[in-house]
């Protein structure tokens, strides 16, 4: 699983940064796409995304930067023929706000458009045999949601030589998949260990949105591999992020070590710093597995 980023800045693009939009990868034929600022279409293009393959949009709450780029990305789509579905979660006020913009243009969507509520319980947004997204609440000044995106693991490899030389039928080779083990017709057991190799492991990825420095969420991302979290500000600014619902490098360092992740991933910079690597220096004092995220750039969850 990937996640690639087409915007990194808060409310106001600046120093050739875009509001916020990232592209999730989870497998080869499926994308997602988590906000989507103003711009997003040109850094869609820039970076080769493919936009049919855009199976679900998630939206985190209703400020512009997270949502602006969206009428114009559904008309390009329609302009261009979409055919194939498209779902987008949502806060409850955005349906209308859609609906009217086309409305007032006298224009239809053409493909199978839906909006779905976003849920406060942590239950599945989507969930299938390969991978299942929720949405978890976080603290900012109107409502906002996180998203929790899995990637399930895949099930156990055969290991056809070790089949065959063990006799093992079959009709067995599902059961193997799912981890049991093979008992013989004289009883004896033949461990799942030796006739299997491991599959894919699952992967899970955090995306926190704009939140205050909370621990109210964490149990929702707890033991992700890869965590963003947003880091509006720098720890000099601690009061202004506070006051302004939003974080800064070193708190977000200090909810991943706090989240027991493996990767932090930090965006949603002021407009107000040139250069975002101070945010990565920041935070590395604390969680060293910290990248300061660079639009265009594709990370590995
Ligand atoms: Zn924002
Ligand atoms: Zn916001």
């Amino acid at each position: 699983m990937k996640v690639t980023i087409l915007g990194n800045n808060s409310a106001l693009a600046a120093f050739g940064r875009h509001t916020t939009s990232q592209i999730v990868q989870v497998d080869d034929e499926t994308l997602f796409m988590i906000d989507c600022g103003e711009g997003v279409q040109e850094q869609i293009q820039r970076f080769g995304i493919r936009k049919n393959k855009i199976a679900y949009i998630f939206i985190s709450h209703m400020h512009g930067d997270h949502y602006f780029g969206l009428p114009g990305l559904l008309n390009s789509m329609n302009l261009l023929g979409r055919k194939a579905p498209l779902t987008i979660f949502c806060p409850d006020e955005l349906p209308e706000i859609i609906t009217a913009i086309f409305k007032a243009g006298d224009s239809q969507i053409q493909f199978p458009l839906s909006f779905c509520k976003l849920s406060t319980l942590n239950e599945y947004l989507v969930n299938t045999p390969r991978f299942s997204v929720r949405s978890f609440p976080v603290e900012h000044r109107i409502a906002c949601y996180g998203f929790l995106v899995e990637k399930k693991s895949r099930a156990r490899k055969i290991n056809a030589a070790a089949c065959e030389s063990y006799q093992i039928p079959f009709t067995h080779y599902d059961a193997l998949k799912d981890g049991t083990d093979y008992i013989d017709e004289e009883g004896n057991t033949i461990l799942n260990k030796w006739l299997t190799d491991d599959g894919t492991a699952p992967k899970k990825y955090a995306f926190c949105a704009d939140t205050l420095f909370t621990t109210s969420f964490l149990e929702a991302v707890m033991g992700c591999d890869t965590l963003y979290h947003e880091s509006t500000y720098l720890q000099v600014d601690e009061s202004k992020a506070a006051m302004r619902f939003h974080s800064t490098a070193k708190q977000a360092a200090q909810f991943a070590v706090l989240a027991k992740t493996k990767k932090l991933l930090l965006g949603h910079y002021s407009s107000k710093y040139r250069e975002v690597r101070v945010f990565e220096e920041e935070a590395r004092s604390i969680f060293p597995n910290t990248f300061a995220t660079i639009e265009g750039i594709t990370y590995e969850v």
